[in-house]
């Protein structure tokens, strides 16, 4: 598994792994989004959408986290030079 890098997809802002993101309207606690994807520990409220605190913007969970994309595997041309022995 890759681990992937989280950040907010509008501007770029990574979160600290902090409680800092409240369980709004339901329980009120604060948590660690990133840690527990998006749902609440305390009443298991599941969060589609995260808001940025940087920014403000909601995103949805799952683009906060940004796979490292496979570098295309370029093959260096060997070129053989053939010594002409005399
Ligand atoms: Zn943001
Ligand atoms: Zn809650």
């Amino acid at each position: 598994m890759q681990k992937a890098s989280i950040y907010c997809p509008k501007c770029k802002w990574e979160p600290p792994r902090a409680a800092l993101w409240e369980c709004l309207e339901v329980c009120g606690c604060l948590f660690d989004t990133f840690e527990t994807g998006g749902t609440c520990p305390e009443c298991h409220e599941k969060f589609e959408h995260t808001q940025c605190i940087m920014c403000g913007q909601f995103s949805p969970h799952r683009e906060w986290y940004h796979y490292p994309k496979k570098a295309p595997t370029c093959k260096e041309s060997e070129t053989e030079d053939e010594e002409i022995y005399v």
